[in-house]
Formats: C-alpha cells, sequence, structure tokens
C-alpha cells in the first residue's frame, strides 16, 4: 500500500547462538493513526518486533519503512519513536514533570516550549497538577499514564506500548484500556501495542495480528478475526470454542464423526476435509432450525452473567454459554436439546473478504 505510515516486510530475527528464528519473515503495513495489537503466547516474538521497530535490536533481515524510508537499521537515538514498557522506565529521582520533559532536553527543545509542552502532555493524560511530585508518590496508574505523558511529549512518529498494562490490577486495566485508546484517538498515533490478553486487543486495537512462533498466523480488525478466524490456532487463542473436524458433503454440509451432520452457510466442494468452529455463547437451548442435538449435561459451570454446559451428544462433547436470564436453566443429568444456525458454524480458513 502506497499510503501506509509503516510498512514492515519480511522482518525475521534470529538471536546469536539459536537456529530457530524467534520472528520470522513477518510482514504487516500500517496506516497513519492506526493502532495495531500484536497478540499471542509467551515467547512468539512479539516484543522482539516492537524492539525491531524501536531500533532497541538489529534485525537479521528485512525491512522497516517509515513514510517509505528504510529506518531498519537507523540506531535509535535517530527515530522518533514514544516508548511505553511494562515496568513504565521512570526515572524516581526526578519529578513527574522532569520526567516527561526528559525527551524534549535531549532534543534540545528550549525550556519555555518545553514547560508548555510538559503541561499540555500532562494535561492529556489528566495530571495536570501533578508535575512537582515525585514519581514514587504516583499510583500504579498515575505512573501508566505519566509514561504516556513522556512517550507522547515528543510528537513521536509511532508510539510503541510493550505489555503497558500488565502491572495494573484488573479494574484499574479495563480504565486504562479505554483511556489508552481515547488518548490515542485524539493524538492520532500511529501505535503498535504488544499484548498476549485477547480481550485487550480486541477492545483496543484498530486491527490485531495474531502471532504464533514467530510468524503472523492472521492480521484483521478485531471482528474478522473472532469471526473469521484463518487458523484453529486463531480461533482457540482468541476465546472459547468447539472444533469440529468432517468431510463436506456439498450444498454447505459436513459430516462430523461422531456426531453427525452440520449445516453451515459457506461453500465448501463435496469431499474435502473441512475445520469447523462453533463459538459457546452461539449455541442456543432447545430445538430451534437447522442444526439442533440432543445430549445429556454433563457439568456445569455458573459464571454470573452465563451458565457454561459441558454436553454429552453422541461421541462428541459440546461446550455451550447459556444466558443466565433465559427462563429456566439446565440441571446435571438433564437430557437437552441444542441449536445451532447455520451462520454460526464457521468453516476455519475461510478468512474475511
Ligand atoms: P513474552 O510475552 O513472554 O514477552 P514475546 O512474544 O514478547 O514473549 P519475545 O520476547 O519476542 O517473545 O521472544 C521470542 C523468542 O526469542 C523467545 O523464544 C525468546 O526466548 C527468544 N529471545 C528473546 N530475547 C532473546 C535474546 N536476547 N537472546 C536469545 N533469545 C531471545
Amino acid at each position: 500500500m502506497p499510503d501506509s505510515h509503516l510498512i514492515v516486510e519480511s522482518l525475521t530475527k534470529t538471536y546469536p547462538g539459536s537456529t530457530a528464528s524467534s520472528v520470522d519473515h513477518v510482514d504487516f503495513n500500517l496506516q497513519k493513526g492506526e493502532m495495531l495489537a500484536l497478540l499471542g503466547p509467551s515467547g512468539c516474538g512479539k516484543t522482539t518486533i516492537l524492539r525491531m521497530v524501536a531500533g532497541l535490536i538489529a534485525p537479521t533481515s528485512g525491512r522497516i519503512l517509515l513514510e517509505g524510508r528504510d529506518i531498519a537499521q537507523l540506531p535509535v537515538y535517530r527515530r522518533n519513536m514514544g516508548m511505553v514498557f511494562q515496568s513504565y522506565a521512570l526515572f524516581p529521582h526526578m519529578n513527574v514533570a522532569e520526567n516527561v520533559a526528559f525527551g524534549l532536553e535531549m532534543r534540545g527543545i528550549p525550556k519555555s516550549e518545553r514547560a508548555e509542552r510538559v503541561e499540555r502532555a500532562l494535561d492529556l493524560v489528566k495530571l495536570s497538577g501533578y508535575g512537582e511530585r515525585r514519581i514514587t508518590q504516583l499510583s500504579g496508574g498515575q505512573q501508566q499514564r505519566c509514561a504516556i505523558a513522556r512517550s507522547l511529549v515528543i510528537e513521536p512518529d509511532l508510539l510503541l506500548l510493550d505489555e503497558p498494562l500488565s502491572n495494573l490490577d484488573a479494574k484499574l486495566r479495563e480504565e486504562m484500556r479505554d483511556e489508552i485508546r481515547d488518548i490515542q484517538a485524539r493524538t492520532g498515533v500511529t501505535s503498535i501495542f504488544v499484548t498476549h490478553d485477547q480481550d485487550e486487543a480486541l477492545s483496543m486495537a484498530d486491527r490485531m495480528a495474531v502471532m504464533s512462533a514467530g510468524r503472523i498466523e492472521q492480521i484483521g480488525t478485531p471482528r474478522e478475526v473472532f469471526d473469521r478466524p484463518a487458523t484453529e490456532f486463531v480461533a482457540g487463542f482468541i476465546g472459547a470454542g468447539n472444533f469440529f473436524a468432517g468431510t463436506a458433503s456439498g450444498n454447505g454440509e459436513a459430516d462430523i464423526p461422531g456426531l453427525g451432520r452440520l449445516t453451515f452457510s459457506q461453500s465448501a466442494a463435496a469431499g474435502t476435509p473441512v475445520r469447523l468452529l462453533v463459538r459457546p455463547h452461539r449455541i442456543l437451548l432447545g430445538h430451534q432450525g437447522t442444526n439442533h442435538f440432543t445430549g445429556t449435561v454433563e457439568h456445569l459451570v455458573y459464571r454470573g452473567q452465563i451458565l457454561t454446559l459441558t454436553v454429552k451428544v453422541g461421541e462428541r462433547t459440546i461446550i455451550a454459554d447459556l444466558p443466565t436470564h433465559a427462563g429456566k436453566l439446565p440441571v446435571t443429568g438433564e437430557t437437552i436439546a441444542l441449536s445451532i444456525a447455520p451462520d454460526d458454524v464457521t468453516l476455519i480458513g475461510e478468512a474475511a473478504s
């Protein structure tokens, strides 16, 4: 795409002494103002990608183009990147304003302009009036905001966030998700953030790249990735799923050994092997429509808003999430009917168009 702000091409990192590549020919583009999440399990290479984009480590091969210019070999101080780390990396001996001003000082910005820009950055992250405070006198959330102000005050070409929320407790983490998203939208800064938390990626990113073993398995909007996972790994990593392997029998139907026939609304030629995904929350109680099954409830887990059922159907086990407000709920040992609309049966590997 010619108008991409950032283009990453065939980016590869093989650390000295290791045979496998930690990042293996990764490609992605970012439009200006976009927020991309790099999501994946521990060790899949997310931080290595971020560090190569930042200039903290050199790629083994590949290109990183910012506004058309290859920056892959530029040292970190020649790149205009804002970075927020999991640990915040604030200077404890400096106050909040001094921390935020640091990058401006390094760039030789005059004192009067510095003060004004620091004030604006603190205002952006709702820390106006905290300039004189010591870092140790801030809460975790406030330290996080200070780190964001420090990275944004230099007006970076890219904002890079490495697990920015993982040191916060669950409630604050949700608040900060919205806040980071809001700050990012208001400043329009193109951003990449690393996370292993699928909810964080789904709720914050414009697009997300799901990684496994140094490669991107799928890149797309949260909705595309959740509703149309390209691989079983992606489907399983993002949300719970029932997976059925079988053979297409034509007319949008598949034979699933041990279960029976499953109708879906995408096309697959008769005789081809298919892998189908059904999200537990898409399964309905009772006989409704094309796909319905009868089974026995083996196990129940009450989760407040939903009840998770483990149901034995034929030789298969199906996991279903039912809303707890939906009338009489099944009990263990009960024989029940379950239904699945064909639109809720996803053919894995059929990427969204
Ligand atoms: P996490 O979520 O645990 O931070 P990650 O997805 O960010 O993981 P990376 O930190 O990028 O993963 O690591 C990718 C792989 O590269 C891992 O197998 C890791 O052990 C290896 N690795 C990372 N840094 C180095 C290094 N300096 N030297 C050798 N191998 C490294």
